[in-house]
């Protein structure tokens, strides 16, 4: 059976980032384990945290804003730029025709400028970056599998094919926890959130934000449950 994180990550020249003193943190985990409501939680807390944007081919949900959310770009567009060079990583998630990937604009400057950026990306991103960046990672898992459905159906915004599909490759995903530096159940927001907190200023996380490196309006809008989405 074929891959269905189909990734064209061994075809990237996979050029290290030049060393810099900001650091990257990548938080994945599988689809409906709670990666979104956490990094809400945790840019509220933590000003000198700064989220790197995506950019996907997929289209806006109800609430989400280009350049807030995600850079929504079209097919087109991505292939440009991935011609071009322009992503540290990227890879189409969930076999499908959506493209997701990480610009080295969207990092770069703000890690030469000593900030800290995280990004959540899934596992097959998180293994091109680590070939280019030494990244501290983390993965967000659930105490128990069944967790993730119940999240996927009570969230509402994917069509009962996408939570299948989700579902399939979470359960790959899982199998991936162990190549992280830290693994975080989430059970409880608030626990999980003060967990990756310990370990972010266990990692010497600046306990102020670098001037000028943070977006404005950049915290994430919660999904809108209207409008199944592929
Ligand atoms: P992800 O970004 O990993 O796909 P979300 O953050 O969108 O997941 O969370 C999926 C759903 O699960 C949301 O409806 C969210 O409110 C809910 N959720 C997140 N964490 C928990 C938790 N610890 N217990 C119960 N529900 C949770
Ligand atoms: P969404 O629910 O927003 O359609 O999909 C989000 C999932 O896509 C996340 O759980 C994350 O694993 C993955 N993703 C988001 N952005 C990126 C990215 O820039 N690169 C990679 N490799 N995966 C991403």
């Amino acid at each position: 059976m074929a891959n269905p994180i189909a990734s064209i990550a061994a075809s990237f020249d996979a050029q290290p980032l030049a060393p810099s003193p900001g650091k990257l943190v990548v938080i994945s985990g599988p689809s409906g384990v709670g990666k979104t409501t956490i990094l809400r939680s945790l840019l509220a807390e933590l000003p000198q945290l700064i989220p790197g944007v995506s950019a996907t081919t997929r289209s806006p949900r109800t609430g989400e804003q280009d350049g807030v959310d995600y850079h929504f770009l079209t097919l087109e567009e991505f292939e440009r730029r991935r011609a071009a060079g322009e992503f540290l990583e990227c890879c189409q998630v969930y076999g499908r025709q959506h493209w997701y990937g990480t610009l080295v604009e969207e990092v770069a400057p703000r890690l030469a400028a000593g900030a800290w950026v995280v990004l959540e990306i899934d596992v097959e991103g998180t293994l091109s970056i680590l070939r280019r960046y030494d990244a501290l990672t983390i993965f967000v898992e659930p105490s128990h599998p069944d967790q993730l459905s119940l999240r996927l159906k009570g969230r509402g915004t994917e069509s009962p094919e996408a939570v299948a599909r989700r579902l399939e490759v979470a359960h790959r995903e899982l199998l991936e926890a162990h190549r992280y530096q830290h693994r975080v159940v989430n059970d409880n927001v608030h626990d999980a959130v003060q967990t990756i907190i310990r370990i972010l200023r266990d990692a010497h996380l600046p306990p102020h934000t670098i001037d000028s490196t943070r977006p404005t309006n950049s915290v994430k809008a919660s999904p809108t449950p209207s409008g199944a989405h592929a």
